[in-house]
């Protein structure tokens, strides 16, 4: 199968750069699945996992919290405000995370505080869900 290159990007530096058989990413508007040789395209990321399929079979995740997914027919980029390998994830620190989030957002506090506490939590689930690999 043909393979294309995938690179993903933080402010903090690279986090993945590999060939790869498939991407599947989370787009704003829903899941898609990227080959080599697509036609370019741009896309806003919500926060999930990128799946990156390798040519053994075997499947990586990558945990964004958002983003752009540019692709080119040999090259695919993602550049995210944070991403972390499945392996980088430390779990106890997203469930920390997702325990302070739970919180706030049970205090109800204003709008903001409201919509910072739901994006952190889920950012903390998504870490959550792929150091633990449910796909
Ligand atoms: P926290 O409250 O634990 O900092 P957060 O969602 O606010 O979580 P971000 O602002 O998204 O964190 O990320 C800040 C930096 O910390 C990024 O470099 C990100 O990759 C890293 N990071 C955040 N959570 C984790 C984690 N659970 N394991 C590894 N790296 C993490």
């Amino acid at each position: 199968m043909k393979t294309v290159t995938v690179n993903i990007v933080t402010p903090d530096g690279p986090v993945y750069d590999s060939e790869v058989t498939m991407v599947i990413a989370k787009t704003t508007s829903g899941e898609i699945g990227v080959l080599a040789g697509h036609i370019p395209m741009v896309a806003p990321l919500a926060i999930g996992a990128v799946k990156l399929k390798k040519e053994d079979g075997s499947t990586e995740l990558v945990a964004v919290s958002g983003g752009f997914i540019e692709v080119r027919p040999e090259k695919i980029s993602i550049l995210a405000p944070s991403a972390e390998a499945a392996t980088d994830i430390d779990l106890t620190r997203a469930k920390e995370a997702l325990t302070r989030a739970e919180g706030r957002i049970q205090k109800k506090q204003d709008s903001i505080d409201f919509q910072r506490a739901e994006l952190a939590l889920k950012r903390a689930l998504n870490r959550i869900n792929v150091r633990e690999g449910n796909m």
